[in-house]
């Protein structure tokens, strides 16, 4: 934990500070502390204090208080798994399972410029932040030729809506001809991947510990990318001191796929690349053998868990019981929209929790905080950044949600976590990032939604245009 005292952004000067009082509190600490009424402190971009009853005393001369009764405060949800882009493509394939998913939006997703990506990023962000998202993640793997800064406007997009993110710079070199998924034109060759991965390291990475961006090095999936390039891609993400992610073990066809071209399957192929290890997390891991899960829990491998995405696309269900049991690093992720046309992390947590009940674990099933502790701390741990983020305590940063559960859709359910997970998706009076509102009640403060809405339908339709051009 940081020091508490002596940086500029945790004074203790009044006028600075925020005290929220008279709310339920889940802080998913380490003990999983809950209060059933209790303060929180906001100095700057810090937490100050969290804790039972009222503020104490020495925060008398807070600037701003808030009467929070009703609602119950918990760490800002991270998600850690999405692809912004896919927002002007949703609703298509509607029946498709991934592979052919993949075939058919291909050739739309190939004519992407930077002005749709930004506009898709925005919206992208805009759905999650408004849902309580303050730790955003996006794997960006479509870099078309001519197609502009795509990276940049992702960058340019989070830092407009005052949304913490991670922007992991994907790549794909194993084009159809080659023996993968993706047609030759979508793809990168694998020494341009990799210059390019290094050169937005070297732009846009902040290593630092409160740091509103960092970037990832993110090769898309086994099969559209080379051995090379996963080799290669893990060495430069350590030279740099970055965190890598892919995804993995989504489908039984990946699982084929891997066992006739490199005779094993997908995890022992990670794993003979580089490519298990703390400093990784992974899309999916849906077909995950039991010596599988051993190899995440051995190595420190983390998941992003993606319920919504993996059921439209009928991959499966994942073993978050069993994950979470050996000690596997798991966290909640939206996946793209053209696979959750939702685009919303908070219900999530209510379909990770219903998915596990289907499985044949019925017994050690998800439970409401298990939930929530995905979508929080479990989050901060798969980003690295569990000494920062996920968890309510004092001196972390001041990324927190204010949920009303005062009303109809809550007004029975008398345990705070099991209103929010179980019921339905909650209002959020406030979000706040590195201490500053993104969200106030139920509004987007940082960014206009109708026009962002109206640019999106704009750019969805420049793309099918394009696309239908050939
Ligand atoms: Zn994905």
């Amino acid at each position: 934990m940081p020091a508490t005292a002596a940086t500029p952004d945790q004074s203790t000067d009044g006028q600075s500070l925020l005290v929220i009082e008279n709310c339920a509190i889940a802080t998913m600490d380490a003990a999983g502390q809950e209060y059933a009424s209790g303060h929180l402190v906001v100095g700057g971009k810090r937490l100050l204090a969290v804790g039972p009853g009222p503020a104490p005393a020495r925060y008398a001369a807070a600037g701003r208080r808030i009467d929070a009764g009703g609602q119950l405060a918990t760490p800002g949800l991270v998600n850690t798994h999405h692809h912004f882009y896919q927002w002007l493509t949703r609703g298509l394939a509607q029946d498709a399972k991934l592979f052919d998913w993949l075939v058919a939006l291909y050739p739309l997703w190939s004519r992407i410029d930077e002005p749709m990506v930004h506009t898709a990023a925005r919206a992208s962000l805009a759905m999650m932040a408004r849902g309580g998202v303050t730790t955003a993640m996006d794997h960006h793997y479509v870099f078309p030729r001519g197609a502009g800064d795509l990276l940049g406007a992702e960058i340019r997009a989070a830092r407009e809506l005052g949304v913490r993110f991670t922007a992991a710079r994907g790549s794909m070199d194993l084009g159809e001809s080659a023996g993968g998924l993706p047609p030759d034109f979508a793809v990168e060759t694998t020494e341009a991947a990799l210059a390019a991965t290094e050169e937005a390291v070297a732009t846009h990475h902040d290593p630092a510990p409160d740091a509103m961006l960092r970037i990832a090095v993110a090769p898309c999936s086994p099969f559209s990318v080379t051995t090379e390039l996963l080799r290669e891609s893990a060495t430069l993400a350590r030279r740099l001191g970055v965190r890598l992610h892919t995804h993995g073990s989504e489908t039984a066809e990946e699982s084929a796929f891997c066992e006739e071209r490199f005779g094993m399957g997908p995890t022992a192929y990670f794993e003979s690349t580089g490519w298990l290890g703390d400093d990784v997390w992974m899309a999916h891991c849906v077909h995950m053998t039991d010596a599988d899960i051993a190899a995440f829990a051995r190595t420190g491998t983390g998941v992003a868990h993606c319920p919504s995405s993996n059921a439209r696309l009928a991959a499966g269900i994942a073993r978050v019981p069993d994950l979470l049991a050996a000690g596997v690093p798991v966290g909640l992720g939206v996946d793209g929209t053209a696979s959750n046309e939702s685009g919303e992390l908070h219900p999530e947590l209510r379909n990770a929790l219903l998915v596990s009940r289907l499985g044949p674990w019925r017994e050690r099933a998800l439970t409401a905080r298990q939930s929530l502790r995905l979508a929080t701390a479990g989050g901060a741990e798969v980003l690295g950044r569990r000494d920062e983020i996920g968890s309510l305590e004092p001196g972390k940063l001041a990324d927190l949600v204010l949920w009303r559960l005062d009303g109809l859709g809550h007004s029975t359910i008398e345990d705070p976590v099991a209103a929010l997970v179980l019921g339905p998706p909650a209002p959020i009076s406030l979000s706040l990032v590195n201490g500053v509102p993104v969200v106030v009640d139920g509004e987007l403060v940082t960014a206009d939604v109708a026009e962002i809405a109206a640019t999106a339908r704009t750019q969805a339709r420049r793309l099918a245009e394009r696309a239908a051009a050939g």
